[in-house]
């Protein structure tokens, strides 16, 4: 029996196959542990350099772990996918990750979300991200390291805030207001107005300017990089590329639960049917399985958050159960998380999951009352909403060039951290060169306005 783990891949794909798994081609190398958490810390394997990545070094060293195992999943959808494993993984462990990307490259091919967003980007994200950071480099070269590194500050400390609803690559806003309904155009008027010139103007005012932006814009990255008055054209790319950029990561954002959830469905479903998988190994391989989707990390007091695997994993388990296999894939296509945790998650599973506990009081106590199925789904997913970010829109550009923002709290329901959001109108304010508001609401939801800019 092979001790090699890429002997597996093909007999793993055949079996999958079988199962009814479909998926474009997946690249898997084994590369060194560093190169993992470069990998993790980036979230792509090239990107553009940038502190920030650094900043976020301890919190995706943590989420980039296979739920609470030890194993890191770091895997790129797009077509080929690329997986990346650590070479220091034993053989078990091998097996389990190469099944566990199959059942993500089955997700991120049929899911109506992914192929919106990936129809998109284009399917070739790691090199497009690549390629991104050599004009990036370029850049560099051109206007200097801190002039570039103020434009992606700015775009960075936006990510979040683009609107997958609307078409990656959009047009201006129309220049003027939609002309008035003509006047009935009855023969009588016809005779009248070709009579007199003066009424036919009158018949026909001037043209008015719409106002810019014509409905609260919530993708601020393209509404800078469009409408920021004197912004130069190499600043409006960089923020075009991280807007991409965001468009390529929003499904992985708005699915995880589901998506971890499936692939865990599929590598312990795999595991179970890949006779030829030695015995040894498929005994360790089981037990990393249930690491990966505990519910809780052992060793924690108190679990503020749910593992997305173990929850996924449970909702996945129980539609195979009851339903079978084209009432999951049905769901798997459809769904995003939102719609999966409302229709999926019953009374009955969340108390059997000991969910319940975890509901959050809004001091970040756990409470355990009455089981209201629907708050405790809500309160699984409102962290959730708009890419995990407050809800900011542009309400208005002023004449003078001045950007207003508005926090919609009532909508999301949370303050704004208002030192992070010193800095963010700081760097915003840096590449828009006119002055920028924001109205907000603080911690204890008391109104704020924030400016930066203003003379
Ligand atoms: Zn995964």
């Amino acid at each position: 029996m092979s001790e090699n783990w890429a002997d597996y891949v093909p007999r793993l794909e055949e079996l999958a196959r079988r199962l009814g798994l479909d998926w474009s081609p997946v690249t898997f190398e084994a590369v060194p542990d560093s190169f993992m958490t470069e990998i993790a810390v980036y979230g792509l394997p090239v990107r553009m350099p940038h502190w920030s990545f650094g900043a976020r070094y301890i919190y995706q060293l943590v989420q980039r772990h296979m739920g609470y195992s030890r194993l890191f999943e770091v895997v790129f959808p797009g077509n080929p996918g690329h997986a990346y494993l650590a070479s220091s993984n034993g053989l078990a462990d091998n097996i389990l990750v190469t099944a566990h990307v199959l059942g993500h490259a089955d997700f991120s091919r049929n899911n109506l979300l992914f192929r919106r967003c990936q129809e998109q980007v284009s399917e070739h994200i790691v090199e497009h991200a690549a390629s991104h950071a050599r004009q990036i480099e370029r850049d560099i070269e051109s206007h200097g390291t801190a002039a570039v590194e103020q434009v992606l500050d700015a775009a960075l400390s936006l990510e979040q805030y683009v609107d997958v609803d609307q078409p990656l690559r959009r047009e201006r806003y129309p220049e003027y207001l939609e002309k008035p309904v003509p006047p009935v155009d009855d023969e009588f008027r016809a005779r009248y107005v070709a009579l007199d010139a003066a009424a036919e103007s009158a018949w026909q005012p001037r043209k008015q300017r719409a106002p810019v932006p014509p409905h609260p814009e919530r993708d601020l990255l393209w509404f800078i990089a469009t409408y920021a008055p004197e912004m130069e054209s190499w600043e409006r790319d960089i923020f075009l590329a991280v807007r991409e950029e965001s468009f390529y990561f929003y499904p992985v954002y708005a699915t995880q639960i589901m998506n971890e959830g499936w692939a865990s469905y599929w590598h312990a479903r795999l595991l179970r049917e890949a006779d030829f998988v030695p015995q040894a190994a498929y005994v360790d391989a089981i037990k990393c399985h249930s690491d990966v989707v505990r519910p809780i990390a052992a060793g924690e007091q108190v679990a503020l958050s749910v593992n997305p695997y173990h929850l996924g994993f449970t909702l996945w388990e129980q539609i195979f159960k009851e339903a079978g296999l084209p009432t999951a894939r049905a769901a798997m296509r459809q769904d995003d998380d939102f719609s999966f945790v409302r229709n999926h998650l019953t009374r009955e599973l969340a108390s059997q999951m000991g969910l319940f506990q975890y509901r959050r009081q809004d001091n970040g106590q756990v409470r355990v009352q009455a089981e209201d199925i629907d708050e405790l789904r809500e309160s699984l997913l409102i962290d959730k909403y708009n890419f995990g970010a407050p809800r900011v829109s542009v309400a208005e550009m002023r004449n003078d060039g001045t950007l207003v923002l508005e926090h919609q709290s009532r909508i999301d329901g949370r303050g704004l951290e208002v030192e992070r959001a010193r800095h963010v109108l700081e760097y915003v304010q840096r590449v828009w060169r006119r002055p920028v508001r924001v109205q907000t609401v603080d911690a204890a939801l008391q109104t704020l306005q924030l400016a930066a800019g203003d003379s």
